[in-house]
């Protein structure tokens, strides 16, 4: 890698492989939730992040960049935690509120991710993209929102 186009598109691709990775593991974390509004949550979650794929691709082939060039190590790292966890199995309060516990620090991460290849693009000219990871970026806010609402809320309480 030369310059920040590089690191861009390489950034680019750990987030492809974040995304391919979260829309593997979020169907088993709808399943294993009890809580209706945190089973809904990961639901609409599940259908956003095919999305947010999407526009991720969208930006590779704007920039001739192949999506699948890269293995996001954190992502994996988050999600077998999260697999451990629920291998454990914990009593279904304590359950959906490790589920939140785990999900807020997938939605974190690529909070970071999107934030930094956002702030990329516009300094690359790369003005549609930049659109594109905006939209995403706004979106893993309102879902690490809604995961706070609802551990606030009762979660966290009924597990108490
Ligand atoms: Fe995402
Ligand atoms: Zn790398
Ligand atoms: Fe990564
Ligand atoms: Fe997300």
């Amino acid at each position: 890698m030369k310059n920040l186009e590089d690191l861009f598109e390489h950034q680019l691709q750990d987030l492809y492989s974040a995304e391919t990775q979260i829309i593997a593991a979020l169907p088993e974390m709808e399943k294993k939730a009890s809580n209706a509004k945190l089973k809904k949550a990961f639901k609409e979650h599940l259908e956003e992040t095919k999305g947010q794929q999407e526009r991720l691709k969208k930006a590779c082939d704007k920039l001739g960049v192949n999506p699948k060039g890269e293995k996001c190590k954190a992502i994996e790292g988050i999600i077998n935690e999260a697999k451990d966890f629920i291998s454990e199995g914990a009593d279904k309060e304590v359950m959906d509120a490790g589920l939140i516990a785990n999900a807020q620090r997938v939605e974190h991460y690529e909070i970071a991710g999107y934030g930094t290849a956002f702030h990329y693009a516009k300094m690359l000219g790369h003005a549609e993209i930049a659109e594109l990871l905006q939209a995403t970026l706004e979106e893993e806010k309102d879902a690490d929102e809604k995961l706070n609402d609802l551990a606030i809320e009762k979660i966290n309480e009924a597990a108490l």
